[in-house]
């Protein structure tokens, strides 16, 4: 910015950046530290190094409210609780400073200690066994970022038992820098928190929740903080007036207690909507708004009652494209000359967390590509130039401006986006090709008289162990220094073992086991036109595992069979079925960046006529079974309820379209790892395939009561086997959830399977469990 004159700037803020370090520096910290080869005090200043690399990153980018806090060594959920001592017992905390070990011990669970007996549960991508377990995890609104879940009792107590946010402002002030710091809200924290104690809402705890609340930011206050960022983004959800009435409440009482401190209320990931007058009460000195996910809200801030400061969070958090900044002064300058420039910052839309950190280490992505993106680093830079823009004139940043200009103009034409074939397709899609060619019954009878399969037929969810010997070998074929021969010869090597084995203990329809696969979802992006993928682009998923989610820039399409091969080769070595694998277009949509110039109900079409191409291959090379996955389906339902419709009718419209095109004794499986099915029932009918394999080992069957209820009458696998767990699971227990799925469902429904892929289970654990499956089966038959 080469000017004469002294060029001011509205204030940027962030709200939150990536704490995993650009080289994923907090993941090797935590895995050494885990791993018994480095002690707490590295682990401890690694953290203090990320986090003052972070802030003077931040302060360099021209960032003028710096946050504090916003780190953490495993989740800021997490740190929640701790902070207010809501550790459950089990973890045998004794009232003092919170140990590591304690803190690691709720992330992951802990091995046994004497007093507390052997769990057995293990959650979500969490492996116990036995001992203390971990919390429950799950996903953090609608993103793939998991947080720990608070698990409060009804006579729950809370105190101060963790100074994280006072010891990280004091950090941050120490190295020059005024910060503002983050807290998770009171409410939001209630609202995402669980009780073991039946019928108790959290909710209900807010009393004694807000003094320690009062505590930290009456602590923070004295220190020097003027300014705190306080998140509340339950406030994008449905929220009922005991919710909304106990957000006036918390900030009611706050703003008492301390008066002195100005709060800026974060919501994110969505529009205000019918909390829009509770937030507009509160008594707090700003409020900061999404205006990427929800840009109507940008038409009520001009008559903003009051002084309070907003913070237009203007440039997406959520995704990875390089904002056409032009567009965006076209909309603000007119409510920021009403508002006042000292009335506004700017910000991206939510916490950076969810972004890689720097463009500027990709290297090796197409230059064309490249340059319509934009990470946590280029995010901030556009904020510095559009806070220029704004506070001194569009022609201080005219060359900034420029190039964002072409670079939205050579995004909106490039023939490596828009492929007029593709669009072509689209437009061809006709009624039929959402349809089989006849209804399930009748494709039932065809199926059964092909297959002629056992009652009770076993199989497997697709995935064997991913051991470290493959990945090692998949590594060295990367590195260049395995051929592709020789590395093609390996994966054969694992996948006729596998084969063979699962001939060997008896089990109906076979897989070929996936080695060859990277991720369920990397792997068809690399072979579909139309994504790229990055070599440090890491987001964090759950503490110190992290994604490179594959970017979906241009049209989908599929060049050539993806998977015809191998399905090729494993049948060719075995007359048992072997069923072929594919991932579905609404997950892979859901677990990728998605290119924000088309709907994306309109990218997933694309997706699924890609697959489409792929089902009828594998039909036409002879595979009589073939299995769509859609793990992400379900986690891909908007925040709010009155959204669900619109997009559960083009997530079932994908994949009816990528199904439907093969002959009725062509048996469609799908494969759902869900808890809960009751609220989408009716859009899994809709999807109307063959086979359904679910997870239900661990709710007791119950989750079929969702399918006999509403007289679901396609074929259905209920897991019986828990594959979170390193446990072995007895043929008796499999016999008894047996019994309670034949409670639900009709005999000739039931296929018998793992609840999910075994890749992350050892074989010593994967052989006895799966042979054990089938003694189940065979007993069940017998019996019958
Ligand atoms: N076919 C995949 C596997 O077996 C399914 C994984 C999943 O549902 N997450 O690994
Ligand atoms: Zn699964």
């Amino acid at each position: 910015m080469s000017t004469s004159t002294v060029s001011t700037s509205l204030p940027v803020a962030s709200l939150g950046t990536p704490r995993i370090g650009p080289r994923r520096e907090l993941k090797f910290a935590l895995e050494s530290f885990w791993s018994g080869a480095s002690d707490e005090n590295a682990l401890i200043e690694t953290g203090v190094g990320l986090r003052a690399a972070n802030w003077a990153r931040q302060k360099k980018l021209g960032v003028s409210v710096i946050p504090s806090n916003d780190f953490s060594f495993y989740d800021q959920v997490l740190d929640t609780s701790v902070m207010v001592g809501a550790i459950p017992d089990i973890y045998g905390w004794n009232g003092g400073p919170v140990p590591l070990e304690t803190y690691f011990a709720m992330a992951r669970g802990a091995p046994d200690k004497a007093h507390e007996p052997a769990c057995g549960h293990a959650h979500h991508g969490h492996e116990t066994g036995h001992g203390v377990p971990a919390l429950e995890m799950t996903k953090w609104f609608d993103t793939n970022y998991h947080y720990m879940v608070p698990e409060l009792a009804r006579d729950q107590k809370f105190m101060l038992a963790s100074r994280k946010p006072i010891e990280e402002y004091e950090e941050a002030k120490a190295l020059g820098y005024q910060t503002r710091p983050v807290l998770l809200g009171p409410v939001t924290f209630l609202k995402l928190a669980k009780s073991k104690d039946a019928g108790f809402n959290p909710l209900t705890l807010l009393d004694r929740l807000l003094p320690v609340y009062i505590e930290v930011l009456r602590e923070l206050a004295y220190r020097g903080a003027e300014w705190v960022q306080i998140d509340e983004p339950c406030l994008v959800l449905d929220l009922d007036i005991v919710a909304q009435q106990a957000l006036h409440y918390a900030y009611v009482e706050i703003a008492r207690a301390v008066p002195q401190l100005k709060l800026m209320l974060a919501t994110y990931f969505g529009s205000l909507g019918g909390n829009c007058e509770t937030a507009r009460a509160l008594p707090v000195a700003g409020l900061h708004l999404d205006l990427v996910r929800a840009p109507e809200q940008i038409d009520g801030l001009a008559d903003f009652p009051g002084d309070r400061v907003l913070s237009l969070g203007i440039i997406d958090g959520r995704n990875i494209w390089r904002a056409d900044l032009g567009r965006i002064l076209d909309r603000l300058e007119p409510v920021i000359a009403k508002l006042g420039n000292d009335r506004v910052q700017i910000a991206p839309s939510c916490s950076l967390l969810h972004v890689p950190i720097d463009l500027a280490l990709e290297t090796g992505l197409n230059p064309e590509v490249r340059s319509w993106l934009a990470f946590s680093v280029q995010k901030l830079e556009e904020l510095a130039t559009l806070g220029t823009a704004l506070a001194s004139g569009r022609s201080v940043v005219e060359a900034s401006l420029t190039a964002s200009d072409r670079a939205a103009a050579a995004r909106k034409s490039s023939p490596r986006i828009h492929d007029a074939r593709v669009a072509a397709r689209v437009a061809g899609i006709t009624e039929p090709m959402r349809f089989r060619a006849s209804i399930f019954a009748e494709r039932a009878t065809v199926q059964r008289a092909r297959f002629n399969l056992p009652p009770f037929p076993t199989t497997t969810i697709g995935s064997f162990p991913q051991t470290a010997d493959i990945r090692n070998a998949r590594a060295a074929h990367t590195r260049g220094a395995l051929t592709d021969e020789a590395y093609k010869l390996y994966l054969q090597n694992q996948t006729a073992r596998t084969v063979r084995w699962q001939e060997n203990i008896g089990l109906d329809v076979l897989v070929h086991g996936e080695f060859e696969r990277n991720d369920m979802v990397q792997y068809f992006g690399e072979q579909l036109a139309g994504f790229a993928f990055t070599t440090h682009g890491w987001v964090q998923s759950y503490g110190s595992r992290y994604v490179r989610p594959p970017i979906l820039f241009g049209d989908v399409s599929r060049p050539k069979p993806m998977t015809v091969e191998w399905w090729q080769y494993a049948q060719s070595l075995t007359k048992k079925p072997v069923k072929a694998m594919l991932t579905g277009p609404v997950t892979i949509l859901n677990w990728s960046f998605v290119r924000d110039d088309i709907p994306r109900s309109r990218a997933c079409q694309q997706l699924a006529l890609a697959i489409r191409d792929e089902v009828v291959d594998l039909e036409a090379a002879g595979a009589g079974m073939i299995q769509i996955d859609e793990a992400a389906l379900r986690e891909g339902l908007p925040l709010r309820k009155s959204e669900w419709r619109a997009y559960l009718e083009w997530a079932v419209d994908a994949f009816r379209l990528c199904s439907s095109g093969v002959r009725d004794e062509t048996q469609i499986h799908t494969h759902m790892c869900y808890s809960e099915f009751n609220d989408i029932i009716g859009a899994i009918g809709a999807m109307d395939a063959d086979v359904i394999s679910i997870e239900t080992s661990r709710s007791k069957m119950e989750l079929l009561d969702a399918f006999r209820d509403y007289r679901y009458p396609n074929e259905i696998g209920p897991g019986v086997y828990d594959i979170h767990s390193p446990r072995v699971p007895e043929i008796g227990e499999m016999t008894s959830l047996l019994k309670l799925a034949r409670e639900r469902l009709a005999d000739a429904q039931i296929w018998i399977n793992p609840d999910c892929g075994l890749k992350t289970r050892k074989w010593e654990e994967v052989r006895p469990a799966l042979a054990n499956m089938v003694a189940a089966a065979r007993e069940l038959r017998a019996s019958v």
